[in-house]
């Protein structure tokens, strides 16, 4: 089972997206789990303080590292631990394969300003990002990096070969896909569609991958073809 560990000021926000359908069928049948943990329950005044004022002045709240630290030692396990974070390796489905491949992952959202920075040097944490740009918390990064990872673990999909053929595997982007009817206001099915010639869909689908990730996607076409001179 793929054990996913949230740490959060916001436990609430979870399973969120991940509560239903194919996650929801898949944690009833024992694929994943996810274990959320309220970081704020490992504050240590009476106040409940979580954060306080950046040291060198500047605007927002810092998460304390004691805080962070009893969260995280108090929760330890054998999984690798990741903070979300705008600076961190940008999230990508080769990293999504990877981590699909491990028993479980920790995920340290931040909030306001972020975090105390000797907490992820003293615990020696990676940074992950989803993109460049800044969300309020790191939850929504973490529900789209476990939707990334969790739709690959074994039998989470119905149909294993549907990850193989997607979008980013060999650094194409997907063919375009249609279903009935065959004519919809005055657009039409592709013809080779409905040939039930395996052969040249493959071949028509391969062609429609290639065209599209060089027009939309130049820098994943570049990629691929470096990938392909090397095989
Ligand atoms: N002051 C920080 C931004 C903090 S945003 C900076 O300029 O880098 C607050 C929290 O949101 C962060 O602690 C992080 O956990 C989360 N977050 C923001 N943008 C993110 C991104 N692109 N990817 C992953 N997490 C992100």
């Amino acid at each position: 089972m793929f054990s996913a560990n949230i740490f959060t000021l916001y436990p609430e926000i979870f399973p969120g997206a991940l509560g239903h359908g194919i996650y929801q069928r898949a944690s009833e049948k024992k694929i994943w789990e996810l274990n959320v943990k309220n970081i704020r329950d490992y504050a240590y005044d009476k106040h409940a303080t979580v954060d306080d004022k950046p040291f060198g002045g500047g605007s927002g709240m810092v998460l304390k590292a004691e805080v962070l630290n009893e969260c995280l030692e108090k929760n330890s396990n054998d999984y690798k631990t990741y903070y979300l974070s705008p600076r961190g390796k940008v999230f990508n489905q080769e990293l999504a394969n990877e981590f699909s491949k491990l028993k479980g992952i920790n995920l340290l959202c931040g909030h306001f300003e972020g975090v105390d920075q000797r907490v992820l040097d003293h615990r020696n944490i990676d940074e992950i990002s989803v993109g460049d740009y800044v969300l309020s918390g790191g939850e929504s990064a973490a529900v789209v990096v476990l939707d990334a990872v969790i739709r690959l673990l074994p039998g989470v999909l119905g149909n294993e070969n549907s990850t193989k053929e997607e979008s980013f595997n060999n650094h194409l982007l997907e063919y375009p896909q249609y279903t009935q009817p065959r004519k919809w206001r005055d657009l039409e099915v592709p013809e080779v569609l409905l040939s039930g010639n395996h052969g040249e869909i493959k071949d028509w689908r391969l062609n429609q991958s290639q065209s599209i990730t060089q027009r939309l996607r130049p820098d994943l076409w570049t990629k691929h073809c470096n990938k392909s001179n090397k095989n």
